[in-house]
C-alpha cells in the first residue's frame, strides 16, 4: 500500500481572542479543530469550504507559517511539529505555497528573475553561476520568457504574475506545493489557463499538490481526491468522481447544488441552506453544521446537538462525518441484501 507523502493527525489551531483582567484567555477562536488527513504522493487534493472554514489555516501550518496549538505533521517519517525551529525549517523546503493574491505577494522593489533567485541563494541550492540560468529554466517552464527576468511584478498581467509565484516555489525543488486559491483572484479566461499549468507542473515535476478553494467547480478540474472543511473540521472526504456523483454530507449536498449548471434543459434543485452560521469561537458541542442543517430532523437518536460526529468510512475511501449518513449506513448492513 502507498504511504502517504505527508500525515497530519488531530491537527488543531486556536487563537485567543480573548482575555481576563489576568491576561489569562477566556475564549479561542477554533480555526482548524482535531483535522486528520493523509496526501499521497504525486495526488492533488482538493480542500474547500466556505470563507472562514480554516483551509488557508491548514495550509500555513504545512508551510510552517502557523504552529499548530495541538496534534502531529508527520513528513519524511519525522513529525514537523516536534522539530526543533533550524531543522523544521530545513524540511519545510520541500513545502512550498503558492499565494492567492499575485499582486501583494511579489515585491515590487526586486525584478522578477531577483524574486526567484533569492530562495536559490539563501538556501545554497546552486552555485552562483548556475542560477541564472536556472531561473531563466524555471520561466520557461511556467510560461514566461527568460528575457522577463529583468521586469518588475507591475509590468505583468494578474496571470503572469501567478506564473511568476508558481516559478518561485518550484525554485525550492518542493515536494509539496499548498495552492491556497491560487486562480481565485485571475479572470475566468486566465484561470483554466494556470490550472493547467499546475497540472502539466505536476507530471514533469512528480508534484503533490494541497489544493485550497472555496467552491467545488474549480477543485473538480484539478483534483484526485477532495475533503470538504465546515467550522474548522472536515466533513466530508472522497475522490473527486464519487465526491461528485455520490455527495454523502448535507453540506456537501449544497455546495455541489450551488454549481451552475451550463445546459439550460437541466434544471438541478438547489439547496438553499438557512439558519446562522455557527461561530468558531468556542463553538458549542455537537455538529458544527447543526444550525443550518435541513436533514437533522431525520437523524436517528439524533446527537447532532450534544457530540461532534467524527470522520467514519462509509463506503470504500468514501469518509463522512454525520451521524444521519452512518445511521443509514449501519442501516443498510443490518438489513442486508435482499
Ligand atoms: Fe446534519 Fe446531524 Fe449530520 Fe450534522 S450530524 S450534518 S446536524 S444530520
Amino acid at each position: 500500500m502507498t504511504q502517504p507523502l505527508i500525515s497530519l493527525r488531530h491537527l488543531s489551531k486556536f487563537f485567543p481572542v480573548d482575555t481576563d483582567l489576568f491576561g489569562r484567555t477566556t475564549s479561542l477562536l477554533k480555526a482548524v479543530d482535531d483535522l486528520s488527513l493523509d496526501i499521497f504522493p504525486g495526488e492533488t487534493f482538493g480542500l474547500v469550504g466556505e470563507s472562514g472554514c480554516g483551509k488557508t489555516t491548514v495550509g500555513k501550518m504545512l508551510v510552517n507559517l502557523h504552529a499548530p496549538t495541538a496534534g502531529e505533521i508527520w513528513y519524511g517519517g519525522r513529525d514537523l511539529v516536534k522539530l526543533p525551529g533550524k531543522e523544521r525549517r530545513a524540511y519545510c523546503r520541500d513545502i512550498q505555497l503558492i499565494f492567492q493574491d499575485p499582486y501583494s505577494s511579489l515585491d515590487p522593489r526586486m525584478t522578477v528573475g531577483d524574486i526567484i533567485a533569492e530562495p536559490i541563494r539563501v538556501n545554497n541550492l546552486l552555485p552562483r553561476r548556475e542560477i541564472d540560468d536556472r531561473v531563466a529554466y524555471l520561466l520557461n517552464c511556467v510560461g514566461l520568457s527568460a528575457n522577463f527576468r529583468n521586469r518588475y511584478a507591475h509590468q505583468f498581467s494578474g496571470g503572469q504574475r501567478q506564473r511568476v509565484g508558481i516559478a518561485r516555489a518550484l525554485a525550492m525543488e518542493p515536494k509539496l506545493i499548498v495552492c491556497d486559491e491560487p486562480v481565485s483572484a485571475l479572470d475566468v479566461s486566465i484561470q483554466a489557463q494556470v490550472l493547467n499549468l499546475l497540472s502539466e507542473l505536476s507530471d514533469e515535476f512528480g508534484l503533490t499538490y494541497l489544493f485550497i478553494a472555496h467552491g467545488l467547480s474549480v477543485v473538480r478540474h484539478v483534483s484526485d481526491r477532495v475533503g470538504v472543511m465546515y467550522l474548522g473540521r472536515l466533513v466530508e472526504v472522497a475522490p473527486k468522481r464519487e465526491l461528485y456523483t455520490n455527495p454523502l454530507h448535507p453540506y456537501t449536498k449544497a455546495l455541489l447544488s450551488a454549481i451552475p449548471v451550463t445546459n439550460p434543459r437541466y434544471r438541478k434543485e438547489r439547496i438553499l441552506l438557512e439558519g446562522d452560521v455557527s461561530s468558531p469561537i468556542d463553538p458549542p458541542p455537537g455538529c458544527r453544521f447543526a444550525g443550518r442543517c435541513y436533514a437533522k430532523s431525520g437523524c436517528l437518536g439524533c446527537a447532532c446537538d450534544t457530540r461532534t460526529p467524527e470522520l467514519v468510512e462509509v463506503l470504500p475511501r468514501h469518509f463522512v462525518a454525520c451521524y444521519l449518513v452512518a445511521d443509514e449506513r449501519d442501516e443498510a448492513r443490518s438489513t442486508g441484501p435482499g
